[in-house]
């Protein structure tokens, strides 16, 4: 059985928080009644909390008996647009919203964190409990830290933890550096010259043509990134055409790169410039391409996963974090607050059985069982650090 702070009330009173956020999942910075709920259970819990970050960003701060360095914890709050597919009774309430990336458990174990640590404050320092809006979209880490978080909340160190399934209950992840990629969104355009379908001689053929640089963009990563580094050229939209005989003068390309270091996505972006302007000029129709950034990569500091894993060992066992798992090309934009501050993501087992299939499907859902052990956790880290 792993250690735990968590008292049974306290157990309760968390799983009747998850249900309540899981039936209620809002999008990115509309997550208005969940900022409520969250806002309510702080206050109830005796904390003054700072609200309006990012919309519906909340920070809530506890302080030691003595004086100190100070950390902050985060949590994300938002859900995503998808139906529940689930038979459970406390399904989501809103077709179209669901919590389907656990971010309902995220907020439970911080709060779970921040009602056991403020009766138990001994330690020295202070700690900043961080509620954070639109992770999935738009990227609510970027705008907090723009408002000024970190110059309002100084802190040594930020920490961040995402369920994982597919990893045992009652397990962690700590990765050294890399645990999630950085990503950022392709958009080509391929110029021809329409006209009808059967005199292919008279035209410039954009779906000839697109169908040639698809192919062309895999040889990218293969032929130009190490095979030690990581790099992903993923196109995932192909849009024009509208009749069979006719052939449209453009189609339009959609894809994602994701990369964990930037010289690579440089590197990969630069090459993806020439092989779309080449491709399109041998083919006679002209290429262009377009990219948007995504989030950065989210890259711990080797000291402070070595924190976290200590932290964890001592609730589970050594054999129980592994050390060595290899990161995600998902992405996730905690990385923008490593990037203001430094700190470590780690991620918590979330089982394989009831609640484990994959993050972001209609039948996923938040593990109530680990959420004693995310929470002391919590707990292990702050009294560890300060
Ligand atoms: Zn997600
Ligand atoms: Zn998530």
């Amino acid at each position: 059985m792993p250690k735990t702070y968590i008292n049974s009330d306290l157990q309760q009173c968390m799983i009747t928080w998850r249900h309540w956020l899981h039936q209620h999942p809002e999008l990115a910075f509309k997550e208005e009644t969940t900022s409520d709920y969250i806002a309510n259970a702080l206050v109830d819990m005796g904390y003054e909390i700072e609200r309006g970050w990012a919309t519906t960003g909340i920070v809530a701060t506890l302080k030691g008996q003595q004086e100190g360095r100070s950390i902050a914890l985060r949590a994300d709050i938002d859900a995503l647009p998808l139906t529940e597919k689930n038979h459970i009774p406390h399904k989501s309430l809103h077709d179209g919203k669901m919590h389907a990336c656990g971010h309902d458990g995220h907020t439970t174990m911080l709060l779970g964190a921040a009602a056991h640590l403020k009766e138990n404050n001994n330690f020295a320092g202070t700690v900043h409990f961080i509620f954070q809006p639109a992770e999935e979209a738009f990227g609510g880490a970027r705008v907090m830290v723009e408002e000024g978080l970190f110059d309002r909340f100084p802190c040594d160190a930020v920490f961040g933890m995402h369920n994982w399934p597919g990893l045992p209950a009652g397990e962690f992840a700590v990765h050294n550096k890399e645990v999630m990629s950085a990503v950022d969104t392709i958009y080509i355009s391929v110029k021809g010259k329409g006209g009808h379908a059967a005199m292919p001689d008279q035209i410039i053929d954009p779906i000839v043509t697109s169908a040639q640089l698809i192919t062309a963009l895999q040889s990218v990563v293969s032929r130009n990134v190490s095979p030690l580094a990581s790099a992903v050229v993923s196109i995932t939209q192909v849009n024009g055409g509208h009749a069979a005989n006719v052939i449209p003068d453009e189609i339009k390309l959609v894809g994602t790169l994701r990369y964990f270091d930037n010289a690579v996505g440089d590197k990969v972006k630069k090459r993806i410039k020439k092989v779309v302007k080449h491709t399109c000029k041998s083919m006679g129709a002209k290429g262009k391409v377009q990219f948007e950034a995504g989030y950065p990569a989210t890259i711990n500091t080797p000291k402070h996963a070595k924190q976290c894993a200590i932290a964890a060992v001592s609730l589970v066992g050594k054999n129980k974090v592994h050390r060595d798992m290899p990161p995600s090309m998902g992405a996730e934009d905690f990385s923008y607050m490593l990037n203001a501050s430094q700190g470590a993501y780690i991620w918590i087992g979330n089982g394989e059985g009831e609640g484990g299939c994959m993050l972001h499907n209609s039948q996923y859902d938040f593990n109530d069982d680990i959420l004693p052990l995310g929470a002391s956790y919590w707990v292990k880290l702050v009294t560890d650090y300060l």
